[in-house]
């Protein structure tokens, strides 16, 4: 898999947007610190061909349930190796213009057809604190990079907000960390009384817990709905 921020640029003012890149992502490579060229997105050629990329739509892993919906996702996330650098920095480094940029080279690997009935792209939320503390919410970041390719789909921030803060799932089972994840999130309906079909937005599906949450609270109160995933990675 290779990216450069010049694939993301075509006629637009490229240099200097590729000069302003430059000065913000790291100017060493997230996995193997070798100093980056000016358009490598933070991690460089020689890590990136280390990301397992995926052909679209995703063959859905055996750990997901999500029985009608189309997941896509740019590569599959493996503990210990380049992907889980970049994701980490996306969410606990400043990575803001990390998650623009990949969700813009995730939104260039999509066709037409996977997103022109969308109308709009909900990322997963953050609990209010956490996102205050954090700065950002990766996922809305990526979902701007999408929408930078595909400008007729919205950005719907409002619709969905998370109520409690999630404590560590991993000494949970599946069953309870499936019934933690509805509970902590909470549908505001009338700000999708517009769309019939929508985008899910997140950096990274593991369990799958937290987007079957959000999966069955649409389905419960809006069920003509049709939904759409959209991950940057996915674990096999
Ligand atoms: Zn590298």
């Amino acid at each position: 898999m290779m990216f450069n921020s010049k694939d993301l640029n075509d006629s637009k003012g490229m240099p200097l947007y590729i000069s302003f890149l430059h000065l913000l992502f790291p100017s060493r490579c997230l996995d193997c610190k070798i100093e980056l060229l000016p358009d490598e997105p933070g991690v460089c050629v020689f890590c990136q061909s280390g990301l397992e990329a995926i052909s679209l739509p995703v063959e859905r892993p055996p750990h997901l349930t999500m029985d009608t919906v189309e997941i896509y996702a740019l590569f599959y996330y493996k503990k210990q190796g380049v992907s889980q650098s970049l994701l980490h920095t996306m969410k606990y480094s400043q990575g803001r213009s990390l998650c623009v940029v990949w969700g813009r080279a995730f939104a260039q690997q999509l066709s037409l057809h996977s997103v022109e009935s969308i109308g709009c792209l909900i990322p997963v939320p953050l609990h209010p604190k956490k996102k205050f503390l954090r700065g950002y919410n990766q996922s809305e970041l990526i979902a701007k990079g999408i929408l930078a390719e595909f400008p007729q789909v919205h950005l719907n921030t409002r619709c969905i907000r998370r109520i409690n803060h999630t404590k560590s799932q991993t000494r949970k089972n599946r069953n309870a960390r499936l019934f933690d994840a509805s509970c902590t999130f909470e549908l505001i309906p009338e700000h999708l009384s517009a769309y019939q079909h929508v985008g899910l937005v997140d950096d990274v599906v593991t369990t799958g817990a937290t987007l079957m949450g959000i999966i069955n609270l649409l389905r419960t109160r809006l069920p003509h709905i049709r939904i759409t995933i959209f991950v940057l990675a996915v674990t096999k």
